[in-house]
């Protein structure tokens, strides 16, 4: 009788096993994008369910191709909405190697501009307008190079990001204008609050792909963390990598400063997602 009870029991288990394995592959493979409503500039971290990463054959965004990863072992990718995105409802479109196609929405919502003047200081020729048009053209050049920085084909991190300086104060904000004479630069970064002379550590794993003195970025640093995701840091007064170095998350990579286009010491901090320079703020709540 005890023999008959224990192989009721074994079956009962084994049926109830497959079932849980039926449910699992029946699950509909899916992705959820946080946040779906953003603002212009803002990043957007997509994260994918029920679904290998191996099983994914694409994912679109405004027509561009994302990169994925993985992240809490979860095949993950960044959307960077530019500072000029047009305002509206954009699709995200995922196909999968089975040939099965997933869709959502992204809601980019209108910045409201902020927009502040700001002079030429003396120790780049001061606040004529031929000084004027001579720091835009040279912000362009610069950046322009800083556009063409080469980024890895493997995401070289796994853990959390970290701020570059500690106990990190913002000072100005990402995405307002600057209006120097007619033109205006776009603030694609954030300041952080730092004395002359204050650490500045790497954001998290990645090689350093620039480390150069600029004439209105000042001594500024790329770290490229693969896939098209970078951190740069800029104004510094001291640069202590090299091109080429793997840097580890926390690791003191410079001192900050004031050098080139900066009136008073700070850290500028930009991160890029495919060249498109997003809010540093909204980035590091993907890890809080
Ligand atoms: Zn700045």
């Amino acid at each position: 009788m005890k023999k008959f009870a224990l192989k009721i029991l074994i079956i009962i288990f084994i049926f109830s096993l497959t079932k849980c394995v039926n449910a699992s592959s029946t699950t509909t493979p899916l992705f959820v994008l946080k946040p779906s409503t953003v603002i212009q500039g803002e990043p957007v971290i997509i994260t994918f369910e029920n679904v290998k990463i191996s099983e994914i054959k694409n994912i679109t965004y405004d027509k561009k191709s994302l990169n994925i990863f993985l992240y809490n072992n979860k095949p993950t990718a960044f959307l960077a909405v530019d500072l000029y995105q047009k305002s509206n409802i954009y699709e995200v479109s995922v196909i999968l190697t089975s040939g099965k196609i997933i869709k959502n929405n992204l809601t980019v919502n209108e910045r409201t501009k902020k927009v502040e003047p700001m002079a030429v200081p003396d120790k780049l020729g001061g606040n004529s307008s031929s000084n004027q048009r001579a720091v835009v053209s040279e912000l362009a050049k610069e950046n322009t190079e800083l556009s063409k920085t080469f980024t890895g084909k493997k995401a070289f991190w796994t853990d959390k990001f970290v701020w570059p300086v500690a106990d990190h104060f913002v000072t100005d904000e990402y995405g307002y204008t600057r209006q120097t004479g007619i033109y205006n630069i776009s603030h694609k970064g954030l300041d952080l609050r730092a004395k002359a002379g204050t650490k500045v550590v790497a954001m998290n794993r990645g090689v350093v792909r620039i480390a150069k003195n600029y004439q209105t970025y000042g001594k500024s640093i790329v770290v490229d963390h693969g896939l098209g995701l970078s951190t740069i840091y800029m104004h510094l007064s001291k640069i202590n990598v090299n091109v080429g170095e793997l840097v580890k998350p926390g690791q003191v990579i410079g001192l900050s400063g004031q050098t080139g286009y900066a009136e008073f010491p700070h850290l500028h901090l930009s991160i890029r997602i495919n060249q498109i320079s997003i809010d540093p703020e909204k980035f590091m709540d993907f890890f809080d």
